[in-house]
């Protein structure tokens, strides 16, 4: 069985295997490679590749054939083999190197579950993927096929979802949600669906990249179920991007899916702004969206991919304007200790005054937007939307300022620092003209901001 000419890529290795063989996820699941000898049937190792795969505890490496028979052979540089292939660099340490650099565990109020936002969690619900990408964030617990989550373990998630009414977004991970078994995924997704308050369930998986043949009529009739459901694919390189790959996508869009794409900035796989706008450029022609490009975390074993923040903002630089807007995707850092994911690009605002901003736009023209002087400010008085906030404790933070809650966010014992055991000023005992809004006073006794028709602020 030959490949057709611009058919399905095969390596000459499995040129025998019958298609509905080829085809089946299951055989691309267990005829995963993942020792040196077999690798060496598809592509000769280099002693770097040689040196990892013989060393004893590396993060666990398979590659399903279908995704090795993308790789050119000849070229160690592949952009697909460094995603998945291991080198000597990945048992090098590097400074500020973390086993779990956003904090997940500490954020996680149930194995598996990690609260990081008021309105939405991230539930891993399996430590298995279809391949081990090298650079994985999760290499702490992915991989490890005893560490695999129990259907106890999976109620206790569904348990604290079902007790938490700000939940509204369910985002399933792992691991790669698409390498259960059909119906053990339906059943999560069936009992997230029949909890009123989540409105929308996501799935992130690479399996459509990895392994498409799992995009099939039964998948996408399930999903199809339980809308509104999203997907994100993760893709790096447009090499990535096969006929396989694009009919997934089309199954998935037309099973009423939206489709969008993350992908990590990679050293030496997708460190260029031409790269780059292929990439986004053939993901919006198979209608996936790019969602975010991360800066690389600070995970063990993936020092080589990282890259300096600048190349990221000059690849958004080389993006915005130069294409479609809606290819653009947002450049994040996901801050280590558990910050979570903070947007990045260049800067366009140059300037401003109390009526004017000085702009530039992607070709360096810069103008000025004249600002109205007469703006009836939005009355939040008169608004029910405003009215029926949701208090979101602790989260509230600089749109907490803005919209009126907090006076003011503290570092860590700045109010002890800054307690110097100062008395009340006598002119700010009679009048609070003074010190109109209390600030610095250890007393509720400031008066309400001029501007806000809801009465006085809570005192921090
Ligand atoms: C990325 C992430 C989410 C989803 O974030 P969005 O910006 O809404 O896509 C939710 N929870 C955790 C812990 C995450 O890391």
């Amino acid at each position: 069985m030959t490949n057709p000419p611009g058919g399905p890529r095969r390596a000459p290795v499995f040129r025998d295997v019958p298609d509905a063989q080829w085809n089946d996820w299951h055989w691309q699941l267990s005829h995963r490679l993942n020792k040196a000898d077999e690798l060496e049937r598809v592509f000769p190792l280099t002693e770097s590749e040689r040196a990892a795969l013989a060393a004893g505890d590396l993060f666990r490496v398979d590659v399903t054939p279908y995704f090795a028979s993308l790789i050119r052979p000849e070229d160690p540089a592949d952009p697909i083999r460094r995603q998945v292939i291991p080198t000597a660099a990945e048992l090098v340490p590097f400074t500020a190197m973390m086993e779990d650099s956003l904090a997940e565990d500490r954020h996680s109020p149930v194995p598996g579950l990690v609260h990081r936002y008021p309105d939405r969690v991230l539930m891993l619900v399996t430590t298995q993927c279809a391949s081990y990408c090298r650079y994985c964030t999760r290499s702490r617990i992915v991989g490890d096929p005893s560490a695999q989550f129990s259907s106890s373990e999976y109620e206790e998630q569904l348990d604290y979802i079902r007790a938490t009414p700000q939940i509204r977004d369910v985002l399933l991970s792992g691991g790669d949600p698409l390498t259960l078994a059909p119906k053990i995924l339906e059943n999560l997704i069936a009992s997230l669906r029949e909890i009123s308050h989540v409105e929308i369930i996501r799935i992130g998986s690479r399996v459509p990249v990895f392994m498409p043949m799992r995009v099939d009529d039964d998948l996408c009739a399930m999903l199809g179920r339980y809308h509104p459901i999203w997907f994100n694919i993760h893709v790096n390189h447009p090499n990535e991007i096969t006929p396989e790959l694009a009919a997934a996508a089309d199954k998935l869009t037309r099973a009423g899916v939206p489709l969008g794409n993350q992908s990590v900035l990679l050293a030496g796989v997708n460190d260029c702004v031409h790269i780059q706008r292929r990439l986004v450029q053939d993901l919006v022609r198979i209608r996936v969206r790019p969602y975010y490009l991360y800066q690389c975390d600070l995970v063990e074993g993936a020092g080589h991919f990282r890259t300096p923040v600048s190349k990221g903002i000059e690849i958004i630089e080389g993006l915005r304007g130069h294409t479609s807007g809606f290819a653009v995707p947002t450049y994040v850092v996901d801050a280590p200790g558990g910050g979570g994911k903070i947007p990045l690009g260049p800067n366009y605002l140059l300037s401003m005054s109390d009526h004017r901003v000085a702009l530039r736009n992607f070709e360096g023209y810069i103008s000025s937007y004249e600002e109205p002087t007469a703006y009836s400010a939005h009355d939040p008085a008169e608004c029910a939307e405003c009215k029926r906030k949701r208090a979101e404790p602790g989260q509230s933070g600089i749109s907490g300022l803005l919209d009126g809650d907090e006076l003011a966010i503290e570092p860590i014992d700045w109010a002890k620092m800054h307690a110097r055991g100062g008395v009340e000023h006598r002119l700010n005992r009679d009048s609070n003209k003074w010190n109109p809004r209390g600030i610095g006073t250890s007393s509720a006794s400031g008066g309400s901001h001029p501007a806000d028709p809801t009465g006085p602020r809570k005192e921090k």
